[in-house]
């Protein structure tokens, strides 16, 4: 199968707003793509990765906070509780940090790297991390949580940000007041 090399994708990318495909059967090549995905995160100090974000459209993501690392396939929210609003970073709108309302506690469903059925009940920001993975599998990212006065801030950087993806920059992720990047 050809493989192409993945890189971060930055806003602009079509891979970011679309829809990821439900994966139907797990094969040794999704676990190598976890795999690489985890690299990924590591290598950019990522918490957290959804793979549209690497230029595929698939229904995976990888999330580490440091308590472990997550690989989950075709991950869903089944339950949310409470609430909490983190400033959220994104590796794919470098420089850019939005305050994001989310559930304080979900339970995640979907299957681990060998197809097998997982649950997940996670909280505070691994839960936080979990929600913004399984937004980007829904071509949703923390811009769409923007209120019109950030729009009007974060607009002139997202027309760099467009430029510079389709010049196929790498990205350089920059370490801004935001400290969460996932
Ligand atoms: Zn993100």
């Amino acid at each position: 199968m050809h493989k192409t090399e993945l890189r971060i994708r930055v806003f602009g990318d079509s891979c970011l707003r679309k829809r990821a495909k439900r994966i139907a059967e797990v094969t040794a090549s999704h676990r190598e793509t976890l795999s690489q995905m985890a690299r990924i995160m590591y290598e950019h100090s990522g918490i957290g990765l959804a793979a549209p974000q690497v230029g595929l459209s698939e229904s995976m993501i990888v999330v580490d906070v440091g308590s472990g690392l997550f690989k989950m396939i075709n991950p869903r929210i089944v339950k949310k509780e409470g609430r909490q609003a983190l400033e959220e970073g994104c590796l794919s709108v470098p420089g850019i940090c939005i305050k994001v309302n989310r559930a304080r506690r979900v339970r995640v469903k979907g299957q681990d790297e060998f197809g097998n059925p997982l649950t997940v009940d996670v909280e505070s920001l691994l839960a936080c991390v979990f929600q913004h993975e399984i937004d980007h599998l829904r071509g949703k990212m923390i811009i769409d949580y923007a209120s019109f006065m950030e729009r009007l801030q974060v607009s002139k950087k997202l027309k760099g940000l467009k430029k510079r993806s389709s010049h196929e920059a790498m990205c350089q992720p920059e370490q801004k007041s935001c400290q969460l990047h996932l």
